[in-house]
């Protein structure tokens, strides 16, 4: 009897320890009903001295408007794939950031954009590549997702599917801006690709295109179902027919409702060689870490070690938000149905 008791003390010991319960003490059980959204615009040298006060306020005013599309969705009780695609959807408008409207160009001076949307519920997924004619790429995704057996469409293919699905197409004049053609003038003949916001030095220039970011967002709907999306138009100087980071699931958005979701952003083949964002939540759900060491793991000891550089956002099953950046900052806010409401966009706080 005194055994079969000492073994029964010692398996309980055992569950007790099970590394799967999520290790941090900031982590707050889901509320029924609660929704949140955490969105990003990019990463690079978003820095105060590369940012007027008057850029400052038009990225928090168009970060905040993003996130309140997204936050009316889920308010009115709508699903996180829709909230997703409603805040994608405002940063691909604005020229501010480097999705749809003043996407970067490549090397050839065109702009080919890739987009991505996963379901954190069915593991489902959607994602096109490079795209010069959709308006808005994270609705293609969709579509890509919903209606057929696919997961990832590229180029002519993908944009028969989204005119035969009524998405609203434009001619590629449309994504012209003149500050990212300066930028692509700047670096041309370079052979050197730009993540959108550093600044670096060729010889004694200064490179200082540091306004514009890859979009992304990651909802959590009353339901508690998780979705993440990524819009991008790439880096400068890419290579014709470059594909990055940002339509591969696992790679640069992940959702799954076991553990959390996930938008990257930043030099696109270091997140594709480390799969970075499924392996944050594979951190998350076999060794049992808390999503804030998953992050730094992968953003400091895989693709900061390999000489990568950007940021991812997070948003786990339970609605906590995290993120995480090696470069100088990353446009960013969170908005969440208790009342909580973030832009941010500089270092982080230590
Ligand atoms: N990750 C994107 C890419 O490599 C670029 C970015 O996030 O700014 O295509």
């Amino acid at each position: 009897m005194k055994k079969l008791t000492t073994l029964f003390l010692l398996a309980l010991l055992l569950l007790a320890c099970d590394s799967k319960s999520i290790k941090n003490e900031n982590i707050v059980q889901r509320e029924p009903n609660s929704f949140a959204i955490v969105i990003h615009g990019g990463a690079g040298g978003v820095t105060r001295e590369n940012h007027n006060q008057e850029q400052q306020k038009a990225y928090s005013q168009k970060l905040q408007e993003a996130m309140d599309a997204g936050y009316a969705v889920l308010e009115k009780g709508g699903n996180s794939l829709d909230a997703v695609q409603a805040a994608i959807n405002v940063m691909e408008d604005s020229p501010l950031f480097n999705a749809g409207k003043g996407a970067v160009y490549n090397s050839e001076g065109n702009q080919e954009m890739d987009a991505s949307i996963m379901d954190g519920k069915t593991l489902k997924a959607g994602a096109v590549a490079g795209v010069n004619h959709i308006k808005n790429p994270i609705l293609a995704a969709r579509i890509v997702m919903d209606s057929t057996n696919h997961v990832l469409l590229s180029g002519k293919g993908a944009e028969m599917l989204a005119e035969k699905h009524g998405i609203e197409m434009v001619d590629s004049a449309y994504f012209f801006t003149e500050k990212r053609l300066n930028q692509l003038r700047k670096v041309q003949g370079k052979d050197k690709i730009q993540l959108d916001h550093s600044a670096f030095l060729i010889g004694n220039e200064l490179i200082d295109d540091h306004k514009f970011g890859t979009v992304g967002a990651v909802a959590i709907d009353k339901n508690g179902n998780i979705a993440a999306g990524t819009s991008t138009g790439g880096m400068t100087n890419k290579k014709y027919g470059r594909i990055g980071d940002s339509p591969i699931i696992g790679q640069g958005t992940y959702a799954n409702n076991l553990t959390c979701g996930i938008s990257a952003t930043g030099t696109g083949e270091y997140f594709m060689r480390t799969i970075a964002a499924h392996e944050v939540s594979n951190l998350i759900q076999y060794k049992g870490v808390s999503a804030k060491e998953a992050l730094h793991e992968v953003m400091f000891n895989q693709i900061g070690k390999l000489g990568g550089e950007g940021g991812m956002i997070l948003l786990d099953k339970n609605g906590n938000v995290s993120w995480d950046f090696n470069s100088d900052g990353m446009f960013r806010g969170y908005k969440k149905s208790n009342g909580e409401n973030v832009v941010e966009m500089f270092e982080q706080a230590k």
